[in-house]
């Protein structure tokens, strides 16, 4: 019941935290986000293994500028579409229209051919898993913090999804183990840490949707390989949209979406996107650039 509204002010949060100047701005913000209801006639999704498709989706949040002009494409079920692009250019937009935040302004999100503005909210959330950029630890043990995830869960699905998010060997090393109090009055975890248990956390919900929105604090590259291989072992089974701004974390993807202002200007996979050697090529020539440097 609280996962959702939780990991909604984890958004709101975000939003507010690098412009917020006074109290004021915060409830200026508040009051925008729009209360969205379910349809009077509304529907339970039942899916196991769900396409997601965006047709012409077209959105601003309220003001006249507007964020996303006409957003198409497909995950078909079990693959995994990345999305990348710079910073404003509308890729968590994508992400908050998917889980129902705020309603397009045109075009349509379906899932399995079902417009999601006919489904209940609870169900459509339900079935999709978040990993979030910034993941927020409670006061309580690394046990508690990833059955967050689903409080129902017993022992052993905590120790798959641990495996699952290659988490395993930090906990190893941890004197209490899982039972380590972590958070703001416990230990203290690197971005990466982090980011798997957000990992864990959201496999443990069980979903068929996965979305990623990977950190931009940059890693170190042990760091860096972890993330890869848990991001990798969780996107299997799902249907999965990603979220990236290290490359690295997305060259097997089914497909990649390259967006700028709201547009995609790019789309393919990896290898097709390097020979196009367009915005793609060189954003990863760039990347390869700074890694070699750093
Ligand atoms: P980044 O890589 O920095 O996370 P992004 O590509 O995910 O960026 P979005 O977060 O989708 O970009 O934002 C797209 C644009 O929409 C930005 O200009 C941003 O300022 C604006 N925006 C995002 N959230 C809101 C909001 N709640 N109200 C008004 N404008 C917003």
């Amino acid at each position: 019941q609280i996962f959702m509204p939780l990991n909604f002010l984890g958004f709101v949060y975000r939003e507010i935290r690098g412009s917020l100047a006074n109290i004021d701005k915060l409830f200026n913000l508040l009051e925008q986000v729009p209360a969205i209801k379910d349809a009077a006639d509304a529907k339970t999704l039942q899916t196991s293994n769900p396409t997601v498709s965006f047709n012409d989706v077209h959105f601003s949040y309220g003001e006249k500028r507007k964020i996303l002009k006409g957003i198409s494409f497909s995950v078909p079920a079990g693959k995994k579409v990345a999305v990348v692009g710079p910073s404003g250019a509308g890729k968590s937009t994508i992400m908050k229209l998917l889980f129902r935040f705020y309603e397009p302004n045109s075009g349509e999100i379906c899932i399995d051919g079902q417009p999601i503005n006919t489904l209940t909210q609870d169900s459509l959330r339900s079935h999709i898993g978040i990993v979030p950029q910034d993941t927020v630890l409670f006061n309580a043990s690394l046990r508690e913090n990833i059955r967050y995830g689903n409080p129902d869960a017993c022992d052993e699905e905590i120790e798959q999804v641990i495996k699952l998010a290659h988490l395993e060997a930090f906990i190893e090393k941890l004197p209490e183990g899982l039972n380590t109090t972590v958070g703001e009055r416990g230990l203290k975890l690197s971005g990466g840490e982090k980011q798997r248990v957000a990992i864990a956390r959201a496999l443990l919900k069980g979903a068929s949707i996965m979305i990623f929105d990977e950190a931009t604090s940059s890693l170190d590259s042990a760091s860096e390989k972890a993330i890869l291989s848990a991001l990798r072992d969780a996107a299997k089974g799902h249907t999965s949209l990603v979220i990236a701004h290290r490359l690295s974390t997305i060259v097997d993807a089914d497909e990649i979406l390259v967006i700028d202002d709201g547009q995609i200007v790019e789309r393919g996979t990896h290898e097709t996107l390097l020979v196009k050697q367009g915005e793609y090529a060189s954003l990863w020539q760039n990347q390869q650039r700074d890694k070699l440097e750093n």
